[in-house]
């Protein structure tokens, strides 16, 4: 049986694609529209790719899959990721 951990455990694989530090970005589910940050959400790392769910509800928010040189990147659960960026 997967044993699910929490958004901390995907931090350094999302913080390869995005150049900013992803566990405090917000979001809302798709599904129920909890709000929260990355680091809450529940994740499973043992799948074919990594699968995070929401808390509130278990949607699936997203979906990691990693190649050598490659990867894809599904956020079709979340409604939307507020990214902190530095300011200009
Ligand atoms: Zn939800």
């Amino acid at each position: 049986m997967s044993v699910p951990l929490d958004g901390n455990a995907i931090a350094g694989a999302l913080g390869e694609l995005f150049a900013v530090d992803v566990s405090v970005a917000r979001l809302e589910c798709g599904g129920c529209g909890m709000e929260g940050v990355v680091a809450e959400v529940v994740v499973y790392i043992d799948a074919p790719g990594v699968v995070a769910r929401c808390r509130a509800c278990d949607n699936v928010l997203f979906r990691l899959v990693r190649a050598p040189d490659r990867a894809w990147l599904d956020l079709r659960g979340v409604a939307y990721l507020r990214l902190r960026t530095t300011s200009t």
